[in-house]
């Protein structure tokens, strides 16, 4: 056989992963780099579940999304839900009793979340406690600039929001850590695991005193009396607060070349902005393109904004209502069981330093494109949605048809431990769903890294399900 004739066949039969690189022209090149620039500034304004509702339901208004239940357009809806969910539709030309095609993400990311009680005085400095919010390494947390974002309602039941440490101006907060010199017992010679606690994530914000040497509590009564001259409060109010302490800082290029986007928020962001901008850009689909956006993943999507909400349901019997029909139960049922799903959500990229915890063959590398997962979970599959064949094969036909650049993944060799999405939640319903979004490295630390090239594929593979 000639040389060339083997090179076809290898080519042919054989699946090679394809690098975004080698595979677009200078102009859409152009276009990854310009889609970048929107997203880092999407990450630096959403740094929050909130924060994401917010500059989502913005872009959807600026769009000519409605939120208006009596619009007499019902094209292009979004219903917000306790400002920690959002969802937008775009009707399309079929009916929507065939189903729709839906991308979920989730905006909540992992963090540091202050106690109830969280101000307190120790060796004449200020602290407030916090307890970690989603799967993090703890030691990534100390020694870092860090900001606190959220929502404090005050005793009138009036609401204040809160950012600090983002802007030049303004202070940062930090948790500190213990000196080389003096760690050996208390951290060298423990598991990593028992060496990094919890409960000394305790966050430093003062050290100036209030009063004489004779006030009591004089440190915490100092940040006290700042809070309450700038804001008005009073430390009872911290109570009834939602205040997240997250890394501070804007995303950032990664790399002599800028091809990599370091920023905290990857996981969860990037599918959200990704399906965003595919949803305000998709024209005339053929089904109704539906995105829904929720919190809580992080945690396990319980809790009203969480992907176990029946908020979906709340949306499609006002989008049925839109359209002229009854809310009834069975036909938002049916709805849900002709639909198809994307659980949009970052993969575990193969990490240079670490390969041994991937199976290379199966694992997801940075710059080969949006990472089509067929299913998640731990030990024996355990917990994982696992998509059927029929659909997995349905959704990489058409990435292949419209040059989207594409991988599989899954997160880590088997036994090696694991994860879940959102995936298995919305199944329940009985709809088509798959893991699909970019692969991150660094996931769940407070800088993590994406590729410039995943993220346009992800766009570009979620535009093209949303218009199919
Ligand atoms: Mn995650």
């Amino acid at each position: 056989m000639k040389k060339r004739e083997i090179e076809r066949i290898h080519e042919k039969l054989i699946s090679q992963p394809k690098l975004v690189w080698d595979q677009i022209d200078k102009r859409e090149k152009e276009r990854v780099f310009n889609l970048d620039k929107e997203y880092q500034d999407f990450l630096n304004t959403a740094k929050t579940e909130r924060e994401a509702v917010t500059a989502i339901s913005g872009i959807a208004l600026a769009n000519r999304f409605s939120s208006s239940h009596s619009s007499s357009d019902p094209i292009r809806m979004m219903k917000t839900f306790q400002e920690k969910s959002i969802a937008l539709s775009v009707s399309g030309k079929e009916p929507i009793d065939e189903g729709v095609n839906l991308i979920v993400s989730h905006l909540d990311s992992p963090r540091l979340d202050l106690k109830q009680n969280p101000l307190y005085e120790e060796v004449d400095l200020a602290f407030m406690k916090t307890h970690y919010y989603g799967g993090i390494k703890k030691f990534q947390w100390l020694t870092r600039p860090l900001a606190i974002h959220g929502r404090v309602v005050r005793s009138d039941g009036s609401s204040l929001d809160i950012i600090v440490g983002e802007d030049d101006a303004d202070p940062v907060f930090t948790v500190a850590d213990v000196l080389p010199h003096l760690a050996k017992k208390v951290q060298y010679d423990k598991k990593v695991s028992d060496a990094f606690v919890g409960e000394k994530l305790n966050v430093m914000v003062g050290s100036l005193p209030f009063g004489d040497k004779d006030t009591k509590d004089r440190f915490k009564l100092a940040i006290l009396t700042l809070l309450n001259e700038k804001f008005g409060l009073v430390e009872e109010d911290l109570i009834s607060a939602e205040l997240e302490v997250v890394p501070a800082g804007k995303a950032r290029d990664v790399g002599w070349d800028r091809g990599l986007t370091g920023a905290y928020g990857h996981d969860g962001r990037s599918c959200v902005f990704t399906s965003l901008k595919a949803m305000i850009d998709i024209k005339d689909p053929q089904k109704t393109a539906l995105v829904l956006f929720v919190d809580k993943e992080e945690i396990g999507s319980d809790g009203a904004t969480g992907a176990k909400s029946r908020f979906l349901e709340s949306f499609l019997a006002d989008l049925l209502i839109a359209h002229g029909k009854e809310p009834l139960y069975h036909e938002i049922q049916k709805i849900l069981m002709n639909s198809r799903a994307i659980s949009a959500d970052g993969n575990g990229a193969l990490d240079p330093d670490f390969q041994d915890v991937h199976e290379k063959r199966n694992a997801a590398r940075l710059g080969y494109g949006v990472c089509l997962a067929k299913f998640t979970g731990s030990g024996g599959k355990y917990g994982a949605n696992d998509a059927n064949a029929e659909y997995v094969g349905w959704l990489r036909n058409l990435f292949n048809q419209k040059k989207v650049v594409w991988q599989t993944g899954e997160l880590g060799k088997v036994d090696e431990g694991g994860g879940g999405t959102v995936a298995k939640f919305l199944a329940t319903y009985g709809m088509q769903i798959v893991d699909c979004g970019p692969p991150v490295l660094s996931m769940h630390s407070p800088f993590e890294i994406a590729h410039k090239g995943d993220i346009y594929m992800t766009y570009k593979g979620y535009r093209a399900f949303l218009e199919s």
